[in-house]
């Protein structure tokens, strides 16, 4: 059977709605049954998943963006028995950006109705799991400030948030342990890539591929004050990888132990911990592609 995961308020006013029109109507065009869930509270799709995932072959289609989709994986708990179909409806759809799936609506659909489907990889912190990527430093410091900012919305919302940072920029006391090597660092900005991007399309793990069984580790180190807006305006393009402040590690995990208040974020929501484990997951994850 295919589930559809709905959430009647995400995008703009009535967008939602309209997406669900064109997604029953090219369902209905193929025959494919289905039922619609929609989703009443944040978090009610990830309670959802969790009975769905219960039952062998079951198909579900997630409309939304990141935060959706970070919703669903955490619902899932038995990977045999599921199928997800990644449909792009949200403000923030970065993940669909680097998981070689289609970015339009319509054209996802024809994959979902096709029928093909891969494995790709995600993260597994200790409490949870995350499809994109896991950021710290400037990118939680900027989610924060965006979350006060309640009168912009989209990407102005965004880049005044960043900018609102860049202007006080702060760096974060983390220990790192890569490969069995650990090493304290003063960071601006960190990125454990699953996904390639962050903030509606800011490549902070421009390496990243997500069907490789690898991270890809992102560390931009303390840097002058007077180097931020440089720094960051270059990471807009992807050429804060070539910097010497900028380190780029590829592993299967790494730990992250938090030596000052720092928080992190995965797929957009924030969470706190002295600790941080970040494995990759190959083989589980199964998704129209
Ligand atoms: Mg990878």
């Amino acid at each position: 059977m295919y589930h559809i995961i709905y959430n009647p308020i995400s995008g703009k006013k009535g967008s939602a709605a309209k997406s669900l029109a064109l997604v029953e109507e090219k369902l209905k065009g193929a025959k494919i049954e289905y039922i619609v869930h929609p989703t009443e509270y944040a978090g009610h799709s990830t309670k959802i998943v969790q009975e769905l995932s219960k039952e062998p072959d079951t198909k579900i289609l997630v409309m939304g963006g990141d935060g959706s989709f970070y919703e669903a994986l955490n619902g899932i708990e038995n990977f045999e028995n599921v199928t997800l179909g990644l449909l792009p409806c949200g403000s923030g759809n970065d993940f669909i950006k680097s998981s070689h799936h289609p970015k339009e609506l319509d054209a996802a659909l024809d994959v979902i109705i096709k029928g093909d489907s891969d494995y790709i990889d995600f993260i597994q912190l200790d409490d949870r799991r995350c499809i994109n990527v896991v950021g710290g430093g400037m990118d939680v410091d900027v989610l924060l400030k965006y979350a006060s900012m309640k009168h912009f919305h989209g990407k102005t919302r965004y880049y005044l948030s960043l900018f609102s940072v860049l202007l006080k920029p702060k760096f974060h006391k983390l220990r790192f342990t890569i490969d069995g090597v650990s090493s304290d660092k003063s960071v601006f900005m960190i990125g454990v890539g699953n996904g390639k991007f962050i903030g509606g399309g800011l490549p902070i793990c421009p390496y990243a591929e997500v069907n490789d069984g690898l991270l890809e580790i992102v560390v931009v180190n303390e840097i002058k004050k007077r180097k931020i807006l440089p720094a960051a305006l270059g990471f807009l393009s992807a050429k804060h990888i070539n910097k010497p402040y900028t380190e780029d590690f590829t592993a299967k995990e790494v730990t992250i132990e938090v030596l000052d208040d720092s928080k992190f974020e995965a797929d957009g929501e924030i969470f706190g911990g002295k600790s941080i484990h970040c494995q990759v997951v190959s083989g589980k994850l199964r998704v129209f592609k």
